[in-house]
């Protein structure tokens, strides 16, 4: 299969539709990107990489940044967590606090924002809050196997600024006795994480591991056991697009993680990892061009979980 062709040939498709949905707004910072962009990458578990489009532009991972944190706090606590944070889709928008209350403090699953916040409480465990973030940036660029990833402080002081719903989440958390940090220190490191800024090159890179039974497929190093590959990639499928996750599922059939920059990280399990970038997003906050270029991606190279 010539993949250089398949990410040509659905950038050239969709380039007509650049521009399509909306920016996240109630981030200034990110309201200020430009729409009309548009990347794809996809990083073979043969090492070869294939991109179109704005594949080198780095843009703000957001919630793709939950995969990593899950990641490292499995490393660290391993099955524990789940005492701490559910394993099933919400249904509910990935901001919203209704279903906090009804289940005591527990959110739902690591990839809403609830969850997430307690994902990151956990990587918190015996570190300052600057220490937490470098780890999770020494994390995320030994997996992109570069050193120029970075955190854009101008998006983590925006969301500081105006994160009044993730405030009151971790607030409420907190209450229920589910955050073992100060709100501000945990705040502050899940601020950073989500102002990770990487191009769709760096990004699906680093998920690599993912669609390789949890080994970098370059290096050969064990980043998880292949049974914890699985179970995040499971997780993924069911719960990384907010409240489209099943839709995500009926019409790609890959696990994904999306986030309100408009970036999608999507494993084909053995085959690749996949990274798609276009800031403009769907009602459910996916982003517009890039769920729709994974669909063609899907259709075009077969890869599905469900075969
Ligand atoms: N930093 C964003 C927030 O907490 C992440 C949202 C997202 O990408 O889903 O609101």
């Amino acid at each position: 299969m010539d993949l250089q062709s398949v990410v040509d040939d659905i950038y050239a498709d969709l380039a007509p539709r650049i521009g399509e949905g909306k920016v996240a707004d109630y981030i200034p910072q990110l309201a200020r990107v430009n729409p009309a962009q548009f990347g794809i990458a996809i990083t073979t578990v043969g090492g070869e990489v294939f991109s179109a489009g704005d594949a080198a532009v780095p843009f703000s991972i957001q919630s793709i940044s939950k995969v990593f944190t899950l990641t490292l706090a499995l490393g660290k606590a391993g099955e524990t967590i789940w005492n701490r944070v559910g394993r099933e889709p919400s249904g509910s928008a990935f901001n919203s606090i209704v279903q906090l209350e009804q289940e005591q403090g527990i959110p739902r699953n690591p990839f809403i924002n609830a969850g997430a916040i307690v994902v990151t409480d956990m990587v918190l465990a015996g570190h300052a809050p600057r220490e937490a973030i470098g780890e999770i940036l020494r994390f995320v660029r030994y997996l992109a196997d570069d050193e120029t990833v970075g955190i854009d402080d101008a998006v983590a002081a925006s969301e500081q600024a105006t994160g009044y719903r993730n405030r009151a989440l971790a607030n409420f958390m907190r209450g229920f006795g589910n955050l073992q940090h100060p709100v501000d220190h945990v705040l502050g490191v899940y601020f950073h994480q989500c102002a990770l800024a990487m191009t769709c090159r760096q990004l699906s890179r680093s998920g690599l591991f993912l669609a390789n039974s949890g080994r970098d497929a370059m290096s050969g190093h064990s980043v998880v056991s292949n049974r914890r590959a699985r179970r995040i990639n499971a997780l993924m499928l069911t719960c990384g697009h907010y409240d489209g996750s099943g839709d995500f599922a009926y019409h790609v059939g890959l696990p994904g993680k999306s986030g309100v920059g408009g970036g999608i990280l999507a494993i084909a399990p053995g085959k690749a990892s996949i990274a798609v970038w276009s800031p403009g997003l769907n009602k459910v906050g996916n982003s517009a061009l890039g769920s729709a270029a994974l669909e063609m991606l899907a259709s075009r190279t077969g890869w599905s979980v469900f075969e």
